[in-house]
């Protein structure tokens, strides 16, 4: 396994970095030439797709396996990207894996598996709360052998440029169970009635592409009813399934963001002076932090690989309440340790010089996206509570 990591680190390295700053802060879509490339040099080299398994042309890797390289990939904003396993692409590839028929994965999860289309997943609406998602007022109304689709969704990342998207629409508005009322259904974006309205702004940036959220319409959009993923009412059940290990995959990036970030800091703490000889290594505030950093890195670490461990035990329904507290003790570490580089860094620290304010920016968002934190605290508080309550 050491090697294996050693060997993505150094296509990473020697690939990825030189082309990260410019694609992330010129335009992505320029270099989409040069990032494929970089697909098809990931393939010669047998490191594409490493979570997929090996009739699938992946690696086969177990998921505490697939952790230790998703924090290598996570150093760079472009490592999940170059070896297709990207969110959303790769929730929607497990859950298509999982669930969806021979038809769907023949037209639409191979390709997505190969590399050569993106998809992305729209359940958040506007109009409802995304913490809750219970309550949508996307449609997806039987008409013969089809489906016919209504809705307003927001937030549908790397919407623009995608294939097809997978909807949670309501198709059984007279379920009792709030929970059995909505969907999952495939919709190829080419489909008459689709519409991106924007790539909505994110502090200050519309990003595109993979790197966009869009805001988007279905207005009347017919699509065979062999589209379904699942059975009917099941939405929310899959919805379960995806966000799962999808969050323990945002965890093990954001892992790999903490350690470059800590690299950078740790950079400019010895090679800023503040007077002859006196670097900003040497004030004791700066050491706490690279400290304070390098421990709770190391503590997240541990935590991740433990739930990745429990979810290969039992499923990813017996390690929710692990899930939940990475979640947010996760995001919490990233969002401390990168502030803490941007304030050593200076003035430098807030300008696009460095790819420390692309991810100021953009990860802020991981304390709201896959549940808020206030969400993963409840279920976790709750857990513990119940043994207080029942006494
Ligand atoms: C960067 C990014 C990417 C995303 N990508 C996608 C995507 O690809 N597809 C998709 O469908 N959605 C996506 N989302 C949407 C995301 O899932 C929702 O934003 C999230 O579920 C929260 O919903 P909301 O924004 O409607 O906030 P609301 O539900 O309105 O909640 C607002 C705030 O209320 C508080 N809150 C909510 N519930 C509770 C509670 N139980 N207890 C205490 N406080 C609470 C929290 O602080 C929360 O931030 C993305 C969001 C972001 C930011």
């Amino acid at each position: 396994m050491k090697d294996l990591v050693a060997k993505y680190a150094a296509f990473i390295k020697e690939n990825v970095y030189p082309i990260e700053q410019d694609a992330i802060y010129g335009s992505f879509k320029a270099h989409l030439p040069r990032l494929n490339e970089l697909r098809n040099l990931a393939k010669e080299h047998c490191l594409f797709a490493p979570h997929l398994s090996k009739e699938e042309g992946g690696l086969g890797l177990n998921l505490v396996e697939f952790a230790k390289i998703s924090e290598v990939l996570g150093n760079s904003p472009l490592g999940h990207y170059v070896f297709n396993c990207q969110a959303p692409d790769i929730g929607n590839m497990e859950l298509m894996h999982k669930f969806a028929s021979n038809e769907l994965k023949e037209k639409y999860l191979k390709p997505l598996q190969q590399g050569d289309i993106r998809s992305c997943f729209a359940m958040t609406e506007p109009a409802h709360a995304g913490s809750n998602p219970v309550h949508l007022s996307t449609t997806a109304v039987r008409d013969g052998n089809d489906f016919i689709l209504n809705g307003h969704k927001w937030f549908t990342s790397s919407a623009d440029g995608a294939s097809f998207a997978i909807v949670m629409a309501v198709t059984n508005p007279e379920a009792e169970n709030k929970y059995e009322k909505a969907s999952m259904i495939v919709v190829p974006l080419d489909t008459p009635g689709f519409r991106l309205i924007r790539n909505i702004p994110i502090m200050g940036d519309v990003g595109e592409d993979y790197l966009s959220h869009g805001e988007v319409e279905f207005i009347n959009c017919r699509v065979p009813q062999t589209n379904l993923i699942g059975a009917l009412g099941q939405g929310f059940a899959l919805a379960q399934e995806r966000l799962g290990p999808g969050r323990i995959h945002h965890c093990m990036r954001w892992i790999g963001i903490c350690e470059r970030v800590l690299q950078m800091m740790c950079q400019r703490a010895v090679s800023r002076d503040l007077d002859i000889n006196q670097p900003l290594a040497k004030q004791q505030t700066i050491q706490h932090w690279i400290a304070e950093s390098y421990a709770e890195i190391k503590a997240a670490r541990l935590m991740v690989l433990n739930t990745a461990k429990q979810i290969e035990l039992y499923g990813a329904k017996a390690a929710k309440v692990d899930i939940s507290t990475i979640k947010f003790f996760v995001s919490d570490v990233l969002m401390k340790v990168i502030d803490r580089a941007i304030q050593v860094h200076g003035a430098l620290g807030i300008t696009d010089d460095t790819l420390l304010s692309f991810w100021y920016r953009h990860e802020r968002g991981a304390r709201i996206y896959d549940g808020p934190d206030e969400v993963h605290k409840t279920v976790l508080a709750k857990n513990i509570l119940k043994n207080y309550l029942s006494k």
